[in-house]
């Protein structure tokens, strides 16, 4: 069943995409990377950018 119009998915990074303070896995990467190319993907939380950057990488276009 396709969704009903635009969907906007907002991820948590600490504990959710990452384990708390780690980069995150390439597993966990590529599902990210493939998941962007169906739907908007964001990420929430109480790290500031640099640290978001550190734990996912920075080598991505996270826009
Ligand atoms: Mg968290």
């Amino acid at each position: 069943m396709a969704a009903p119009g635009p969907v906007l998915c907002l991820l948590d990074v600490d504990g959710t995409l990452t384990t708390p303070q780690q980069k995150i896995t390439k597993e966990m990467d590529d599902f990210l990377q493939k998941l962007r190319q169906k739907i908007k993907i964001g990420v929430v939380g109480r790290l500031d950018f640099e640290e978001v950057q550190e734990q996912l990488g920075s080598d991505h276009v996270w826009s």
